[in-house]
C-alpha cells in the first residue's frame, strides 16, 4: 500500500524554459491530488549580468512576476491548500552574495539546493552527464557540501544527480559517504527525486541510497514537477517507499 504524499516542496513553472502548464494548473492539480502543502521552487534567476541559459532558468526580470503570481495564488486558494514560495538554487560561490542580495527583498519561505552544474555557472559541466572522472565526482561533492554549509537550504535536491559510471567503485562509495555524512551533520535532508523515477533517469542511484541508509540522516520525497500532471503519480511514490524500506532510510515529510 502506498501512502499519499501530503507535502511537496519541489515544483517548477514555465519560466524556466523547460516546464509546461500555467502556475494555477499546478495548484489545482495539487489540490485534486490531496496535498496539504506544496511549494513552487522554480530554477532561480541570478542578477543581471549572469550568463543565463534560457532553457535552464528564468531571466532576472521575471523574478518579480514569479513572486507575485505565487503570492496571489496563495491567497486565492488559502482555504484549499497551503502554498509556499521557494526557489531551487545552484551554489555558485562567485554569484552567491549577489544572488542573496537579489532575492532578499522577497518573502521566500525556503530555498532548495540543486547542484546541476559543477563549475562557475550554467555554462560549465552538467552534473548529470555520464563521467568516469573521479575529480568531477569530488568537485560535485565539495560543491554540495559548501552549499549546505551556507545554512540557506531546506534540503538537497537529487544528491545523486552526478552520473558516475562506476557506482560500485571505492571512490564513489567514499565520496558519497562524505556527502551523506555532511548532510547528516548539517541537518540537511536529502531528496529522493520522483522525476528521476518517473522518467527512468540515472538517478535515484541505488548505490547512493544504500550508503545514505548506512550513514543515517533525513530523507524527503520531491516530485520535481515540470508539468501539473506529475503531482499525481502513485507508482513513483511507491517506488520511493520501497527504497526507504530497502535501505532503512529515515523518511521525513513535514519540513515547513
Ligand atoms: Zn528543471
Ligand atoms: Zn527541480
Amino acid at each position: 500500500m502506498s501512502i499519499l504524499l501530503k507535502q511537496n516542496y519541489h515544483m517548477h513553472t514555465t519560466r524556466c524554459g523547460h516546464a509546461t502548464g500555467e502556475d494555477r494548473a499546478y495548484v489545482e492539480a495539487a489540490i485534486a491530488a490531496g496535498y496539504e502543502t506544496v511549494g513552487f521552487s522554480d530554477h532561480t534567476p541570478f542578477p543581471a549580468g549572469y550568463p543565463r541559459n534560457e532553457y535552464v532558468r528564468m531571466a532576472h526580470d521575471q523574478l518579480e512576476g514569479y513572486v507575485s503570481s505565487v503570492l496571489s495564488l496563495q491567497k486565492e486558494y488559502q482555504n484549499d491548500i497551503r502554498l509556499l514560495l521557494g526557489l531551487e538554487v545552484e551554489y555558485y560561490p562567485n554569484w552567491f552574495e549577489a544572488w542573496q542580495k537579489f532575492t532578499s527583498p522577497y518573502p521566500f519561505d525556503y530555498f532548495l539546493l540543486g547542484q546541476h552544474y559543477v563549475g562557475a555557472d550554467d555554462n560549465s559541466y552538467y552534473s548529470g552527464r555520464p563521467t568516469n572522472d573521479p575529480t568531477v565526482l569530488k568537485k560535485y561533492v565539495d560543491r554540495c557540501i559548501a552549499g549546505m554549509k551556507t545554512g540557506m537550504f531546506l534540503y538537497l535536491a537529487h544528491p545523486d544527480l552526478l552520473d558516475y559510471q562506476r557506482p560500485n567503485s571505492p571512490e564513489y562509495a567514499s565520496e558519497m559517504r562524505r556527502l551523506c555524512e555532511a548532510a547528516k551533520e548539517l541537518h540537511v535532508p536529502m531528496e529522493i527525486n520522483l522525476l528521476g523515477i518517473r522518467e527512468n533517469r540515472p538517478y535515484p542511484k541505488q548505490q547512493f541510497w544504500k550508503i545514505a541508509g548506512e550513514v543515517g540522516g533525513d530523507v524527503v520525497f520531491g516530485v520535481d514537477a515540470h508539468s501539473p500532471d506529475a503531482l499525481s503519480h502513485p507508482a513513483s511514490v511507491a517506488f520511493a517507499e520501497d527504497m526507504v524500506r530497502r535501505y532503512g532510510l529515515h523518511h521525513v515529510q513535514n519540513l515547513l
